[in-house]
């Protein structure tokens, strides 16, 4: 569920912290992870703070997520050879450390340690 306060990728979206924003639409937004694990390593965020990850999205807005997925097949297509890892890290012993639902868009020279 929503946190009191508003996320990292909230403060990004408000454009109350700088980042490196790659493709918006009305309800998502794509810009470069801080600490990139791959040649490409973006995040993909849908705007709205309501879910806390993966599962929460794919039930409680479907459409959005299909949205994210073919967000993230444009955005490789650009960007990389048109294949990439969609990473949903889901849960703090999963690595999740930002309870904002975001997708990792890796590519571009993939090895077995970059799994986001
Ligand atoms: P998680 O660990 O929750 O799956 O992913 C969070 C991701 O957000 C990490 O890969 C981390 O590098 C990235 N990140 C954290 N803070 C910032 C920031 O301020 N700006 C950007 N662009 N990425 C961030």
């Amino acid at each position: 569920m929503t946190n009191a306060e508003p996320s990292i990728f909230t403060r990004i979206i408000e454009r109350e912290i700088p980042s490196d924003i790659v493709w918006e639409s009305d309800d998502l937004i794509a810009f470069r992870d801080i600490a990139p694990k791959a040649p490409v390593h973006l995040l993909i965020v849908p705007k709205t703070p309501q879910y806390a990850n993966v599962v929460e999205l794919a039930a409680g807005d479907p459409d959005l997520l299909a949205r994210l997925v073919a967000a993230a097949q444009t955005l490789a297509d650009e960007r990389t050879d048109g294949q990439f890892r969609l990473v949903f890290n889901t849960g703090e012993e999963a690595g999740q450390t930002i309870f904002h639902v975001h997708a990792h868009l890796l590519g571009g020279g993939l090895t077995e340690g970059n799994l986001g």
